[in-house]
């Protein structure tokens, strides 16, 4: 066996193999608006979009087959732990427990006998922070949460209007004209996954789409 170990290692992992944790949609985590910023209160659109996107959500995370959070680790120790799939608009309550949940896993991770040999010592949070609630005080008072991991996106959202969406299929605007977007905001729910191949791939498939318009137009004008 090697006593090497690699130089950076990511994996994203399914909640069940994290923690026998379950997301269930139970009545007050669906219809609860608590956590909800104030644009949501009074916009059934947007409503029916975040319970959309939450139900979807809540399929994805009682499986084994999609992401829930990604545990990258570096041959100096440093483990990062980020939810993948977040429930919240503002806040939900899920959320902080997948991230303390992914935080237990590496823990266990580093307790491994095989990893023995490299001496491993927790700086963060630290071994004096055994519960849940022990953990997030400390991670916060050591500045090491952060709300997103650089992959920010679905701020105009590619979905019908009446789930609160901002571009149509065609990447335009609603109400608009001219206006089109291609970029990480139009995806409408957060994949899994550092975003730069997607986005890779949204701009393929925008440049397409695009192409298409103008083949549209230039046969409108030959025709008239
Ligand atoms: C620090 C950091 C590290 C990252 N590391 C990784 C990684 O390792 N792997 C990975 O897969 N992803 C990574 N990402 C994420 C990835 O880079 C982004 O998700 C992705 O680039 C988003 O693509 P985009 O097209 O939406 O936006 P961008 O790539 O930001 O493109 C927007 C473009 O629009 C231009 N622009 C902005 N305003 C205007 C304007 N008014 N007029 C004209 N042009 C304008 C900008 O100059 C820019 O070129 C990282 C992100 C950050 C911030």
């Amino acid at each position: 066996m090697s006593s090497r170990l690699p130089v950076s290692r990511s994996r994203r992992i399914s909640l069940l193999s994290v923690s026998t944790y379950r997301i269930t949609l139970t009545p007050k985590l669906f219809f609860s608006t608590d956590h909800l910023p104030p644009v949501y209160k009074n916009n059934p659109n947007l409503l029916r979009g975040y319970e959309a996107a939450k139900t979807i959500t809540a399929e994805l995370l009682s499986g084994t087959k999609a992401a829930a959070v990604e545990v990258l680790m570096n041959a100096f120790g440093l483990a990062i732990s980020a939810v993948q799939r977040p429930l919240s608009r503002g806040y939900n309550p899920a959320d902080k427990t997948m991230m303390i949940e992914a935080g237990k896993w590496t823990r266990r991770y580093w307790q491994n006998p095989v990893l023995a040999r490299f001496s491993p010592v927790e700086v963060t949070p630290g071994v004096a922070a055994q519960t849940d609630k022990e953990t997030v005080h400390a991670l916060l008072k050591q500045d090491a949460l952060t709300i997103i991991f650089a992959h920010q996106s679905g701020t105009c959202s590619m979905l019908p209007d009446k789930y609160g969406g901002c571009v149509r299929s065609d990447l335009r605007v609603y109400g608009t004209k001219k206006l089109s977007i291609v970029d990480a905001s139009i995806i409408p729910l957060v994949p899994a996954t550092h975003m730069q191949a997607t986005m890779y791939a949204v701009a393929e498939k925008a440049a397409d789409i695009i192409k298409l318009r103008n083949i549209f137009w230039r046969s409108v004008k030959k025709m008239v």
